[in-house]
């Protein structure tokens, strides 16, 4: 069945964590490895290096993300008022709910590049599935506009 790597299905959620292209889950989406490289961190090739699938589908594809980053950020932020709450916890007799507020806007300021870059990466997911024959080229429809204005001219 999967006699090779190249047909086995890689895993959703790591995919998803190392910014993988959602089509073939293989190809990087972004073009620099490293997310605190803030000139560049948010820069992706108009392709994906490995299937060929689009990675911006349409002009302004990735407004959409905003949605998904607000629930990251709630998701970060969840997780760490449960971490202060056990390691650290409230009391209404001193200020620890407000080191909290503090700690929680530094550790969302840092994870900021990485939400980023999941949230585009979750976002192509969601339009983008798992495309078993994803070494037979791009998909169909992929540049379909280029062509489309190719034949036009
Ligand atoms: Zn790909």
């Amino acid at each position: 069945m999967c006699a090779d790597k190249k047909h086995e299905r890689p895993n959703l959620f790591k995919s998803l964590l190392g910014n993988k292209c959602a089509r073939c889950r293989r190809g990087s989406i972004f073009s620099k490895k490293n997310p605190y490289d803030l000139a560049n961190c948010m820069k992706m090739p108009e392709k994906c290096p490995v299937c060929g699938q689009q990675i911006e589908v349409e002009v302004g594809f990735y407004y959409g993300t905003g949605y998904v980053s607000y629930a990251l950020s709630i998701a970060v932020c969840v997780a760490s008022l449960i971490a202060w709450w056990l390691f650290v916890g409230f009391s209404i007799y001193d200020n620890r709910i407000f080191w909290w507020l503090g700690v929680n806007a530094v550790l969302l300021l840092i994870l900021q590049p990485l939400i980023m870059r999941w949230s585009r990466t979750i976002w192509l997911a969601f339009f983008v599935g798992y495309d078993e024959d994803w070494q037979q080229g791009p998909p169909a429809g992929s540049g379909r506009v280029n062509a489309t204005f190719k034949n036009a001219i």
